[in-house]
């Protein structure tokens, strides 16, 4: 949220370090120093391209209605159709979308998949509702959005708190609307709908990559490398299971609930069978709880933030014991930490590199649906390892070419691809 003029001077910087989309913008302009860009281009690149507000009235299952607010929001088309997840949380607001559907313009313009970059999100708090209240939700959501959405304009993908079942849920309400199936109008569908084998690991399949590149780079020997992840969704889960299986200790894992270490290496697949079993990591036996700031303090060789923004700040960022952050998460990191992270020596990949993994398998989704010819997995998953190598060397590249850390390299990468395809189009009247 903006900082309020009615708010003490240290909570609205408070506020101004936590605004994700001013923390785009910071980063942003470093890189558009970098390429020169004027005033103009600067506007037109910062400023979303549209921005919808949206009522979801639902009828609960005790049969009262509640009215949530949505968002979807559309940073970027000149590429292509935006593309971004949809998310379900109680903080979902404004600022936090519009960061998220920039983010999702310099992610596709890295990795280099013909999309812009869009995002939605409901304000509510889905463990708090039943199934048949998300699918509700889901559905009238969808048809307050339909007018902006489709294959052509605009995809949604799974974000936080959403998932396969609610991609199927988008995908019926907008086939039913369109009167044929639209199976392009979302990725991150079941396979059994046109979903994409491969897709539900593709984000932590990606940060698998980031891992072993970033690995060569510093050399690092993975066979004695330890990582600690933040998170253990789709994102964190995924990640925390490919490293355990390619000999990385995983000596720590959190959830929203709590957090546990174990400097041995935690035993991952029986701590992902206890979370879908109990739908939280209280409980586990083979590890030490500790709060999330320990966690993220836990000596490591990798660090990986997989669940929400704002995890690392000018607060903890010089607290850190850990050689290198792939951040999986989308805006982990505050702008006020970037420097203390560069002082510290520590190697960030960040999130518009890192996660790009879930977007290019979307991506590799929206061709196969729309060629209606499907690809086996490992396909899928070789022609990820491609794109993300590709995208870690071109930023690398950047690092050293301009002589700045890999986050202002990788804005610098996204946003001149941008850049140059706007002035190419030119501006119509
Ligand atoms: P998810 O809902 O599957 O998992 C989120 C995890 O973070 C859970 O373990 C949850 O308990 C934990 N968590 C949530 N809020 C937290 C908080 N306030 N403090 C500590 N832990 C918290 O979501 P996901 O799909 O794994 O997404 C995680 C992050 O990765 C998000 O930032 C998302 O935008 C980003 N991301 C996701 C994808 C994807 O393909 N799903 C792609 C790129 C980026």
């Amino acid at each position: 949220m903006p900082a309020s003029t009615s708010v003490a001077p240290h909570q609205a910087a408070h506020h101004a370090e936590h605004n994700p989309y001013e923390a785009m913008l910071a980063r942003f302009h470093r890189a558009a120093d970098i390429l020169e860009l004027d005033k103009g281009q600067r506007a037109v690149l910062t400023t979303p391209e549209r921005e919808l507000k949206v009522a979801v009235p639902v009828r609960m299952d005790d049969d009262t209605i509640q009215v949530f607010d949505g968002w979807r929001i559309q940073h970027n088309t000149c590429l292509g159709p935006a593309k971004g997840g949809i998310r379900f949380a109680p903080d979902v607001n404004p600022d936090e979308v519009r960061a998220l559907a920039a983010w999702m313009t310099w992610k596709c313009s890295i990795v280099g998949v013909p999309f812009g970059g869009g995002k939605g999100g409901v304000r509510c708090d889905p463990r708090r509702m039943k199934m048949h209240e998300l699918e509700r939700l889901t559905r009238r959501y969808t048809s307050a959005i339909m007018d902006i959405i489709g294959p052509d304009k605009d995809v949604p993908a799974p974000d936080m708190n959403t998932n396969d079942q609610t991609m199927a849920w988008i995908m019926d309400t907008y086939s039913m609307h369109a009167r044929h199936t639209v199976t392009a109008v979302v990725t991150g569908k079941p396979a059994a709908l046109g979903g994409s084998l491969g897709r539900p690991a593709a984000t932590g399949r990606g940060l698998l990559t980031m891992v072993k590149e970033t690995a060569a780079e510093l050399k690092i020997d993975l066979g004695r490398a330890s990582a600690v992840i933040q998170g253990s969704g789709n994102v964190g889960g995924t990640a925390a299971q490919l490293l355990h299986e390619i000999g990385v200790r995983v000596t720590g894992l959190s959830d929203i609930d709590t957090a546990i270490v174990n400097a041995k290496g935690l035993d991952v697949p029986a701590v992902l069978a206890h979370l879908a079993r109990k739908r939280t990591l209280k409980g586990f036996k083979g590890g030490d709880f500790v709060s999330n700031d320990e966690l993220l303090r836990t000596p490591c060789d990798f660090l990986l933030p997989c669940a929400t923004e704002n995890q690392i700040t000018s607060k903890n960022a010089g607290k850190l014991r850990t050689r290198a952050i792939v951040e999986g998460a989308n805006g982990p990191t505050t702008a006020g930490a970037d420097e203390i992270l560069d002082r510290a020596g520590i190697f960030v990949v960040p999130d518009i590199l890192a996660n790009a993994g879930g977007v290019a398998v979307s991506y590799f989704e929206w061709v196969q649906d729309r060629h209606g010819y499907f690809w086996e997995e490992q396909e899928v998953n070789d022609r990820l390892a491609v794109l993300m190598k590709r995208a870690f060397a071109n930023v690398v590249g950047r690092a050293h070419r301009h002589k700045v850390n890999m986050r202002t390299a990788a804005y610098v990468e996204g946003v001149d691809h941008v850049a140059r395809a706007t002035k190419l189009r030119g501006l119509y009247p």
